[in-house]
C-alpha cells in the first residue's frame, strides 16, 4: 500500500493564533503557561486536521515557537556565549531570536536571520565556536511525540539533518571549517534517535535540503561519513530533499545507508527516471508531487502518472507527499469567505493539499474506487475550466507580448549621452541628496486606510488625508534641503500589494498568511491570469506631490521582478512570461509619469537577488530574463528622463554584471552596515552609471552623526567618481518615526554640504 504523509504543517494557525499568542506573551499579556496552552491546542488541531484529510503518517517536530533552526540550536545546546548565563527555557529562545534591549548598555544582539533557501521564510543562523560542544538540551521533540501518541496518532518525527544544520550555521571567532564539528554533533543525533525509538517511533525524517545545492566535495564526502555513523542508530530514516533537483548529488543521495528518500518532483520532475533507476527498491521512495509552495490545485493526473511509474517498481515502498513542508503555503482555503466559487475551485491551501496527497495515495492503491474516480473528475474539470477561462488568457496581453522587439528593452542612447541630457534637465548639485521612497507610516495613516476599507471614510476623505500626508512630506523635505524629493508612499499599504490591486489579473485572499519569521507573516497576492494595467496607478499622487514643489519629484514604482517574486505565481506559464507582462504594465506607468512632467522615476527591485535559482547553472537564464524585464519597464522614456532603481541587500559580487546590464541611470543600495565595503564590487567591475550608497541604516532608530556619514561618504568617494555619487539612506523610512527621521536626514544633508564645500 502506498502511504500518504506530510513533511510538515504550518504552525501559525488558520487565524494566526500563534502570532497573536507570541505577541501577547512578549507584551506581558499572556504568561508562559497560557502561551504553551495555545501551542498545544494548535498542535492537536493540526494533527487532527491532517488525520481527517487522510494522511497515514503525521509529522511531529514541525511546531516551533519561533523557527525550526533555532529549536535545533537549543536542542543541541548551541547557545552563543552572550546568552549562556540564562536557563534553557522559552525566554532564552526568544532572546536568541529577538535580542535583549537594555537601556543602560546596548543590550544583547539577536542571532542573525537569513532566508531559508529560495523561500521568503527566514531562519536564525546558528553560531558555532571553534571549541563548540553539543549536548541534548531540549525535550520539546520528545514531549510532542508523547503528546501526539496520547492523541492516538501515528507519527514521524522531523529533524533537520546534521549536514544541513551545520551548513546553515556560521563559524564565529577564530576562522575554522564548521564541517569539523560533525563528529561532535553526530552523537547527539544518535542519542535523539535512541530516545525516539524508546518512545516507539519507527520512522524519522531527516531534512537535508542542501542536497539540492551545489555542494563542495568535502560536504558530499561528509554525507557518506555521517550517515554511515548514524546507520547503527535505531529508527528507520527517511532523508528528505526539496526545493530542487538532486542533479550531481543524486548518486550520493540514493546510496546513503538510510531507509528512504524524499524528493521534490514539483520543482524537478525530470529526475524521476534516474531515481527509479538508482534507488534500490527495498528503500522507501517518497515522491513530493503536491506543490508545498504555491496555492494552486494539483494536477492530479500528472502526479498519478509519476506515481504509477514509481509504484511499478517500489510497490509498498512508495510514499506520497507534498513537495516540501507545507510551512510555505497558507493554512485553510475554507477560511476564505470572499473569493468567488470559480477561483476557489482552482486553489488548495495546506489542509486541501493534505487531502490531495491522501487522494493520490488512494488512487494508487485502489484505482477503481468510485469515490476516488469522482474526486479525480472534479479536480480534472476544475483544471480544464481554468485552462479555458478568459480570466486567465487574454488575447490582447498575449498579442502585446508577442510584439515585443529587442529595441523595446533598450534606452534610446547609452548612459553617457543620457547623463548629459539629464544634467541639463535636472540641474542637480554635486552629490545630490534623496531618500528611497517611503516616509513614516504613522498610526494616523494606517487608521485612515482602515476607515476607508471599512467604509467609514469615503474616497474623497481618504484622498484628502493622503494628500495632507504627501504635502507634509514635501514640506519637510524642502525644509531639510534635499535635492530630489519623494511623495512618501503614504497611500501604499505595501509596495507589492498596492500595485497588485491596480493590475488586472491579480487576486487577493483574506487569510492566506504564510510565516515569514517568528510571529511575522506575509499575505502574497495571487497572480491568477494574464496581467495588464487598466489605468494609471500612481500618476495622480505623484503629480499632486510635484505640484507642491519646484524641486524634482521622483516617481516611485515596484519593479516587475519584485512584483513576481513576492506574489504566488501562476504555474501554467513561466516566471519569465509573468515578468514580461508585469514589465509592460509598469512600462506604461513610467511613460505616463514622464508625460505628466515627472523627470525621475525609481523602479524598486528589492527582490531581484531573491529570485536567483539555488543552482548556479541556472543563474544565467534567470538573470537574463530578470534584467530584460527591468529594461523593458524602463526603456519607454526619453534620454532626459532619469531612471533609478533600488536594491536593499548587500551581496552584489556575484550579480554585478547583471546589475550593470539593467542600465538604470542611478542605483541606490544598502551599504552603511558594511562600511561601504560592497562598493568594491562596483568599482572592481568598473560600474558605469551613478550610485547612491546608503549612508545610514534605517533598520535602527539610532540617529547617525554628521561625522559618521561624512566618513562613509569619503570612503565611497575613494571608490566611485564624485560625479556619479548620490547621497541617501539605505532603504525606505516607513518603519521609522518622524523625530529620528528628521534628525537623521538633517545630519545627512549637513554631511553632504560639508563635503560639497570641501570638494
Ligand atoms: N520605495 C520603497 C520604500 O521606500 C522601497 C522599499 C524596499 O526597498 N524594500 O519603502
Ligand atoms: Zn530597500
Amino acid at each position: 500500500m502506498a502511504l500518504a504523509h506530510s513533511l510538515g504543517f504550518p504552525r501559525i494557525g488558520r487565524d494566526r493564533e500563534l502570532k497573536k499568542a507570541l505577541e501577547g506573551y512578549w507584551q506581558g499579556q499572556l504568561n508562559e503557561a497560557q502561551l504553551r496552552e495555545v501551542g498545544q491546542q494548535l498542535r492537536a488541531e493540526h494533527w487532527r486536521v491532517q488525520a481527517e484529510q487522510g494522511l497515514d503518517l503525521l509529522p511531529v517536530g514541525d511546531f516551533h515557537w519561533y523557527d525550526q533552526v533555532l529549536t535545533h540550536s537549543l536542542m543541541f545546546n548551541v547557545i552563543p556565549e552572550r546568552f549562556a548565563g540564562q536557563p534553557a527555557g522559552l525566554d532564552t529562545l526568544f532572546s536568541m531570536a529577538r535580542g535583549v534591549s537594555q537601556r543602560c548598555c546596548g543590550g544583547t544582539q539577536a542571532q542573525e536571520m537569513t532566508k531559508w533557501f529560495d523561500t521568503n521564510y527566514h531562519y536564525l543562523v546558528p553560531e558555532f565556536a571553534v571549541d563548540q560542544q553539543f549536548s541534548l538540551n531540549w525535550t520539546q521533540l520528545f514531549d510532542e511525540v508523547a503528546e501526539a501518541q496520547a492523541l492516538g496518532h501515528q507519527v514521524k518525527p522531523v529533524l533537520i539533518g546534521p549536514l544541513t544544520y551545520l551548513w546553515l550555521g556560521k563559524s564565529k571567532g577564530a576562522a575554522f571549517d564548521r564541517l569539523e564539528l560533525l563528529e561532535r554533533l553526530l552523537p547527539v543525533y544518535g542519542e535523539i534517535l535512541h530516545k525516539l525509538a524508546e518512545q516507539g517511533v519507527q520512522w524519522v525524517q531527516l531534512d537535508e535540503p542542501i542536497l539540492a545545492l551545489d555542494l563542495p566535495a568535502s560536504w558530499k564526502a561528509a554525507f557518506e561519513r555521517a550517515y554511515h555513523l548514524l546507520q547503527s542508530s535505531p529508527c528507520q530514516k527517511l532523508v528528505a530533499t526539496y526545493f530542487g533537483a538532486l542533479d550531481d548529488n543524486l548518486g550520493l543521495a540514493t546510496s546513503l545507508p538510510v531507509n528512504g528518500l524524499h524528493v521534490d518532483l514539483v520543482r524537478a520532475p525530470e529526475q524521476l527516471p534516474a531515481l527509479l533507476d538508482r534507488l534500490p527498491s527495498y528503500k522507501v521512495l517518497s515522491l513530493g508531487v503536491v506543490n508545498g509552495r504555491n496555492i494552486w490545485r494539483c494536477d492530479l493526473d500528472r502526479a498519478l502518472e509519476h506515481l504509477a511509474q514509481a509504484h511499478e517498481r517500489f510497490a509498498d515502498n512508495l510514499w506520497v507527499a507534498p513537495s516540501c513542508s507545507l510551512l510555505h503555503s497558507p493554512v485553510d482555503l475554507t477560511r476564505e469567505d470572499r473569493l468567488d466559487d470559480e477561483l476557489l475551485s482552482w486553489l488548495a491551501f495546506a489542509v486541501q493539499k493534505c487531502a490531495e496527497v491522501a487522494l493520490l495515495a488512494k488512487a494508487v492503491n485502489q484505482p477503481a474506487d468510485v469515490q476516488v474516480q469522482a474526486q479525480l473528475r472534479t479536480s480534472r474539470s476544475a483544471l480544464a475550466r481554468r485552462a479555458g477561462s478568459p480570466r486567465i488568457h487574454k488575447p490582447a496581453v498575449a498579442a502585446r507580448l508577442a510584439a515585443i522587439t529587442a529595441s523595446d528593452s533598450q534606452r534610446a542612447s547609452p548612459y553617457a549621452t543620457r547623463a548629459q541630457a539629464q544634467r541639463a534637465a535636472l540641474a542637480l548639485p554635486l552629490l545630490p541628496t534623496t531618500t528611497i521612497g517611503s516616509f513614516p507610516q504613522t498610526a494616523d495613516i494606517r487608521q485612515a486606510r482602515q476607515q476607508f476599507k471599512a467604509g467609514v471614510l469615503d474616497a474623497q476623505g481618504y484622498q484628502q488625508a493622503m494628500q495632507a500626508e504627501i504635502a507634509h512630506a514635501v514640506r519637510v523635505q524642502e525644509e531639510l534641503g534635499l535635492d530630489v524629493l519623494v511623495h512618501g508612499e503614504a497611500e501604499r499599504n505595501d509596495m507589492v500589494e498596492y500595485f497588485a490591486e491596480l493590475i488586472d489579473g491579480y487576486a487577493f485572499t483574506r487569510f492566506g498568511w504564510v510565516q515569514s519569521y517568528g510571529s511575522r507573516c506575509v499575505k502574497p497576492p495571487l497572480i491568477v491570469g494574464d496581467l495588464h494595467r487598466p489605468a494609471p496607478m500612481t500618476v495622480e499622487w505623484i503629480s499632486y506631490a510635484q505640484s507642491l514643489t519646484s524641486k524634482p519629484m521622483k516617481g516611485m514604482l515596484t519593479g516587475p521582478v519584485t512584483m513576481l517574486v513576492w506574489s504566488f505565481p501562476r504555474e501554467d506559464v513561466s516566471r519569465e512570461v509573468q515578468a514580461q507582462q508585469l514589465a509592460l504594465a509598469l512600462r506604461d506607468e513610467v511613460v505616463d509619469l514622464e508625460q505628466a512632467g515627472i523627470g525621475i522615476v525609481q523602479i524598486d527591485e528589492a527582490a531581484f537577488r531573491e529570485g536567483l535559482p539555488l543552482r548556479q547553472a541556472q543563474w544565467g537564464r534567470y538573470l537574463h530574463w530578470a534584467t530584460e524585464a527591468f529594461r523593458l519597464t524602463a526603456s519607454g522614456v526619453k534620454d532626459s528622463t532619469q531612471i533609478h532603481t533600488h536594491m536593499c541587500y548587500s551581496e552584489f559580487n556575484d550579480v554585478i554584471e547583471s546589475i550593470a546590464a539593467m542600465d538604470a541611470d542611478v542605483i541606490t543600495i544598502e551599504t552603511s552596515r558594511s562600511q561601504m565595503e560592497l562598493l568594491e564590487a562596483f568599482r572592481g567591475f568598473a560600474y558605469p552609471n551613478e550610485i547612491g550608497p546608503g549612508v545610514y541604516d534605517i533598520h535602527s532608530p539610532r540617529v547617525p552623526t554628521v561625522a559618521e556619514m561624512q566618513a562613509l561618504l569619503e570612503r565611497a568617494a575613494e571608490l566611485i567618481p564624485l560625479q556619479r555619487l548620490w547621497v541617501n539612506p539605505d532603504c525606505g523610512l516607513k518603519t521609522r518615526a518622524w523625530p529620528e527621521t528628521l534628525e537623521a536626514l538633517r545630519n545627512m544633508q549637513a554631511a553632504t554640504e560639508a563635503l560639497r564645500l570641501k570638494w
